[in-house]
């Protein structure tokens, strides 16, 4: 555990609490939790399922009828319509625990992993856990710190194994288009690379489709992709994830899972069942997150928009604003909360000092105050 950072938020969570503590009200724009109710229709099959006395380990591997959901869902992406079966998917406690699976699957000791940075603090150190080595790939700032071939190929070395994409991105909220997916596994095929596809923030996508991996990756078989339930239908606390792999990738996961923490509870598995079977609920679910959380995001910029001069990336998915903070970033965003009771997370969180992400995932009227009082702090504060 030595190489392993404790998460840089944690100090600031703790300001929080302890402000609360005191009785403020703090509006926490720190969250990655969307605040939106989830379908009901989930709550009504997890009911159904305690109230059926379904209390026996379930399969390691999860649910075989939520496996083929996910699967039937991964074919209807488009180009590996063919090669996807329940042998391929694995139903993780989150897809935080999928992410884990693919890296200690696939990573291990000598190896290197490339990770477009910015990025979700968790990959550098699940990387570490695995005993490979993270290797930051910083992505350009005048393209929402996307990254691109030609930085890959600098960054690589030849012991690099794979790299980890997000798209929509943690925190950048880019996206990235498909002709640029497709040069990038074009890249990962020469090289004999294994991408990991991060797709949690797909739903969250404001200018058209984000494009999935699994529909441009025809022919490419070192692909894993994670997603879940936690961002799209709004239920992080349930814990369901997944992964889509080669089955032999997957059987070893299903072996680790097996000794790590066997398959999911089973009260979540028949929620995720209920909704992504009830495909009506589900599309109006996702077509009616998709318009509120666009309505926050435009809240949050027009806010945001009234500072010249800010360095702002303008997120075309997930729900986070990332900028440029004056000065050191954990300063500011202590000074922040110490002054207008808004918490936000500092950049080095995410591999970026000196920026700053604040989340737009609450209900609509705390994301237009607190961001009215970041807007404001930033007018009026300095390094
Ligand atoms: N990936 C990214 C980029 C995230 O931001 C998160 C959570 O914040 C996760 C994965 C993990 O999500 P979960 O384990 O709830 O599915």
């Amino acid at each position: 555990m030595d190489g392993v950072g404790t998460s840089a938020t944690l100090a600031l969570l703790d300001m929080v609490q302890r402000r609360r503590a005191e009785g403020r009200t703090i509006l926490d724009m720190g969250l990655g939790e969307p605040v939106f109710p989830a379908p009901p229709v989930g709550a009504r099959a997890a009911i159904d399922s305690v109230q059926n006395g379904d209390l026996r380990y379930g399969p390691v591997a999860g649910a075989r009828a939520l496996r083929e959901l996910v699967a039937a869902n991964a074919r209807s992406l488009g180009a590996r319509e063919s090669d996807i079966g329940i042998d391929n998917v694995v139903i993780s406690n989150g897809s935080k625990q999928a992410l884990f699976n693919a890296c200690f699957v696939l990573f291990g000791a000598g190896d290197e992993v490339l990770v477009p940075t910015p990025a979700w603090t968790s990959y550098y150190d699940i990387i570490r856990l695995s005993r490979a080595r993270p290797v930051s790939v910083l992505g350009d700032a005048t393209r929402s710190f996307k990254i691109d071939v030609d930085l890959l190929r600098v960054a690589a070395s030849p012991h690099t194994k794979g790299l980890i994409l997000n798209s929509p991105c943690n925190p950048t909220g880019a996206v990235y288009s498909r002709e640029e997916l497709v040069d990038i596994l074009r890249l990962a095929d020469e090289r004999g690379w294994w991408i990991i596809s991060d797709e949690i923030y797909r739903a969250f996508s404001y200018e058209g489709e984000a494009t999935s991996l699994l529909s441009v990756s025809d022919g490419f078989d070192r692909l894993a992709v994670t997603n879940g339930m936690s961002k799209a239908y709004a239920m992080p606390g349930w814990r369901i994830g997944w992964s889509i792999a080669p089955v032999d990738v997957s059987a070893r996961m299903i072996a680790l899972q097996s000794h790590a923490t066997a398959g999911p509870g089973n009260a979540g598995q028949a929620a995720a069942i209920g909704i992504l079977s009830d495909k009506n609920e589900s599309a109006l679910h996702l077509a009616s997150i998709r318009s509120a959380f666009r309505a926050r995001r435009d809240c949050a910029l027009d806010a945001l928009r009234t500072l010249d001069g800010l360095e702002l990336i303008e997120p075309e998915g997930a729900f986070y604003c990332f900028f440029r903070v004056p000065g050191e970033s954990d300063d500011f965003c202590r000074r922040l909360l110490a002054t207008h009771d808004v918490a936000i997370v500092p950049g080095d969180a995410f591999g970026v000092p000196g920026w700053a992400r604040a989340s737009y995932s609450s209900d609509l009227d705390s994301v237009r105050e607190g961001f009215a009082r970041l807007a404001e702090f930033l007018r009026t504060t300095s390094a």
